[in-house]
C-alpha cells in the first residue's frame, strides 16, 4: 500500500517502523540485511507507522533494544568483527554530527576507514547496497539524533525538506550539513 508521508517527522517515524518490523516479523538480527518483502511485513509496517505517528507506541522501545545490543558485546556495529574497535561518529563530526554517545558506535577500523567522512546511508549509497542492509543499531540511531536535531531547528514539521525537495530520508539525514535558518538561532531571539 502506498504510504504518503506528510512531513519530516512521518518520514523518520516511517523508517522506525521498518526498523521495529524487521524485528518483529522477520526477526532480524543487527548486521544482518532486512527482506521486507512480504505482505505481511508491509501491513506491519503499516500500523506501526500509524501507531508511531499517532503517539501510541514511541520509537523508544527502539532506542531500548539498542541499548542492549550495545551490552551485548564488542562488535563492529556495521560488519560485527571483534577485533581493532574504535568508536565512531555515525554522522562525522567534521560534518556537525554531535559528540554524543548517541551519535556512536563501535566499529572495526577497516569499516571506519571506509566510511570515512559520510553517513551510513550515503556510504551504503556508494556501495550500491540498499538502505535496509545498514544494521538495526546504526539506523535507530542515525534516526534519533536526526529526529532530535529536526525538533531543535523545528524543521521536523517542514512539508518538505529541503524546501522544495520533497520528502527523501536521504536528504532528511543530511540536516546537520545545513546552516541553522536564522531565525532559529539563539542569537537572532
Ligand atoms: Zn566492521
Amino acid at each position: 500500500m502506498a504510504v504518503k508521508l506528510v512531513n519530516v517527522f512521518e518520514t523518520i517515524m516511517y523508517e522506525y517502523a521498518k526498523l521495529i518490523a524487521d524485528r518483529a516479523i522477520e526477526e532480524r538480527e543487527t548486521v544482518a540485511p532486512a527482506a521486507r518483502e512480504s505482505k505481511d511485513y508491509w501491513s506491519f509496517v503499516w500500523h506501526t507507522f500509524r501507531k508511531l505517528c499517532d503517539g501510541k507506541i514511541t520509537t523508544s522501545a527502539v532506542l531500548r533494544e539498542n541499548k542492549l545490543l550495545v551490552a551485548a558485546g564488542n562488535r563492529c556495529a556495521y560488519c560485527g568483527a571483534t577485533e581493532l574497535l574504535q568508536w565512531e561518529h555515525i554522522v562525522p563530526t567534521s560534518r556537525n554530527g554531535p559528540n554524543t554517545i548517541d551519535n556512536m558506535v563501535l566499529s572495526c577500523s577497516k569499516c571506519n576507514r571506509e566510511k570515512a567522512a559520510r553517513n551510513p546511508i550515503e556510504w551504503y549509497n556508494a556501495k550500491k547496497l540498499h538502505r535496509k542492509h545498514i544494521p538495526r543499531l546504526v539506523m535507530g540511531k542515525l534516526l534519533k539524533v536526526v529526529l532530535e536535531e529536526h525538533r531543535r531547528r523545528g524543521t521536523d514539521s517542514a512539508s518538505d525538506y529541503p524546501e522544495g525537495e520533497g520528502l527523501h530520508l536521504y536528504n532528511v539525514c543530511l540536516v546537520f550539513d545545513h546552516a541553522v535558518p536564522r531565525s532559529q538561532s539563539p542569537s537572532a531571539a
